[in-house]
């Protein structure tokens, strides 16, 4: 890896759950590798965990031979870092490259595009050979060097024997053999040990020795590394194979269960919606028939309201012409107190009059179905106007009217809403001050804002919503006339009309009651 790519190297390792992971040695250095996986990982391995091997030049020339010729490859002699103080032995070590599958590897640039990193074997010396030979050895005596002969490239040693001492008189023969071993040469050097023999002859055992461990050496580095490669694959296998297994058996479980809370889940889900649903059938079934009952009833008291109304309307049109016959026939004949009683009667029958014909009116709302007009919204509030002529004398009220617009609707109906408006703002004024009343527009769109302003005594908000209930009057009769049913008609015209009425008042300084009507009326 490149020096930019350690830190994050380094924190993966880590994350991994070696919380002491380093790069070893420490130091800067542009290009680093590392150990990061050792089989068995025992005391002994632990120590190379993190070890760059690449910092080290006869590793590095293993290494690097490895990597670009695509071939095992040994280095020299080298003290591995798994040593201890104890039993300090020569070693070496074999490096396999490794690349990306599927790429190309047949030149040196290839390779090393293709290269993923090394794996690698330690040995040590002195245990290979015991393993080679056993303890038995030879009767030869001989010393494997690496590259050449010398103390510092001195690989290993063979015991020294007890059996007969060498005259060191005689000449000792010698037998020097080199063999090749993966880009590296080994020199073994054997010494004849047996004492007086002849050169000519002491030359043959040396060379069957030599040739035979030479054999030696490299069937143990085909086998080794045959059977090596084989038990770590067949136990990798075995394991990857049981752990593949439990966490297969773990998943089908999780699986199980996962599927059989949910199907609980489901059919307690199932359960609950048809419950609710057959709850809000049951619940709807019921406002229905609540609706229908309610509008029955409506339409029953409206019918009765208009029965009414209309019924009485005969015998107190009698009661009002037959009071002022009395008035005017045997008026003089009665003293003052009986006259005061038949003007009482007289007015409350008036009274009584005006309260059934406002009944009539906003029974009648509901009752006739009045067919879709033009609407002529100047000219109605002109003849409302005109029509007041009289009390807007008396009042010296000025009325101030906006260009109004031409909507579709019942013309008597908006005619008894302009009606009721006007005449309120002119009748809740002081009596000592001239009322001003504005009738104003505003386009909002889709709707037509209607503003009927006044400067009259004003409402208390507590009384802004009660005004539109039927026979809700704030006043009593000494005060202002009136039956409490002016705004209640205006507000079921409104709505009929698919609009929206409301009052915005300060008490003291005047009111406005705003109409809301569609432009458009279905
Ligand atoms: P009424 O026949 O009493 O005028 P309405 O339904 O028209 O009945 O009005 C209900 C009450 O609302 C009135 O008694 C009055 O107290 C109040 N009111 C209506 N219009 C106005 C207004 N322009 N200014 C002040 N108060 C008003």
């Amino acid at each position: 890896m490149a020096a930019s790519e350690k830190q994050s190297h380094i924190a993966s390792i880590q994350g991994e759950g070696f919380a002491d992971y380093r790069i070893k040695p420490a130091g800067e250095r542009a290009e680093y590798t590392a150990i990061v996986m050792l089989e068995p990982f025992d005391w002994r391995n632990k120590r190379a965990f993190g070890y760059d091997m690449w910092s080290n030049d006869m590793r590095r020339q293993a290494m690097t031979r490895a990597r670009d010729t695509g071939q095992a490859s040994t280095s020299g002699l080298i003290t591995l870092v798994q040593e201890t103080d104890e039993d300090v032995q020569a070693g070496f070590l074999t490096y396999v490259p490794h690349y990306k599958k599927g790429l190309p590897l047949t030149s040196v640039s290839e390779r090393r595009a293709a290269f993923l990193g090394w794996v690698y074997a330690p040995f040590r010396m002195n245990n290979l050979m015991r393993g080679i030979l056993g303890s038995d050895g030879l009767d030869v005596s001989y010393k494997v060097y690496d590259g050449e002969v010398g103390e510092a490239s001195l690989l290993f040693q063979s015991e020294r024997n007890d059996t007969p001492a060498v005259d060191s008189q005689l000449t000792p023969v010698y037998k020097q053999s080199s063999i090749s071993l993966q880009g590296r040469k080994w020199i073994i050097e054997f010494e004849n040990r047996l004492g007086e023999v002849d050169v000519a002859e002491s030359q043959q055992p040396i060379i069957i020795a030599a040739a035979g461990l030479i054999i030696n050496l490299l069937l143990f580095y085909v086998i080794t590394s045959m059977s090596l490669l084989q038990k770590r694959a067949e136990k990798l296998a075995g394991e990857m194979t049981a752990e593949l297994l439990a966490s297969r058996n773990n998943l089908e479980l999780i699986v199980q269960q996962r599927t059989a809370a949910l199907e609980k889940e489901r059919q307690l889900l199932e359960s609950r919606v048809s419950e609710r649903t057959l709850d809000l059938r049951k619940e709807v079934h019921q406002s229905e028939r609540l609706v229908a009952a309610l509008s029955d009833s409506n339409e029953e008291l409206s019918q009765f309201a208009f029965a009414a109304s209309h019924d009485l309307q005969e015998p107190l049109r009698m009661v009002v012409s037959f009071t002022q016959l009395i008035q005017q026939t045997y008026g003089d004949k009665l003293d003052d107190q009986g006259r005061e009683y038949l003007d009482i009667a007289a007015s409350s029958a008036l009274k009584m009059r005006s309260l059934i014909n406002d009944l009539l009116d906003y029974a009648r709302l509901d009752q006739d179905s009045e067919r879709l007009a033009e609407v002529d919204c100047n000219a109605i509030v002109a003849s409302v106007i005109e029509g007041m002529a009289a009390v807007i004398d008396r009042q010296k009220a000025i009325i101030t009217v906006d260009q109004l617009p031409l909507i579709k609707g019942s013309p008597v109906r908006f005619n008894s809403l302009i009606y009721n408006l006007i005449s309120n703002a002119l009748k809740y004024c002081p009596p000592d001050r001239s009322p001003k009343v504005y009738i104003k527009l505003e386009d909002m769109g889709a709707n037509w804002k209607f503003i009927v302003a006044d400067d009259g005594i004003g409402i208390s908000d507590e009384y802004l919503e009660k005004i539109f209930k039927p026979f809700k009057r704030l006043h009593g009769h000494d005060e202002f006339s009136g039956t409490g049913m002016g705004l209640a008609i205006c507000q079921r015209i409104v709505i009929n009309m698919g609009g929206k009425l409301w009052a915005e008042s300060e008490l003291g300084k005047g009111s406005q009651f705003i109409v809301i009507l569609p432009k458009k009326i279905d």
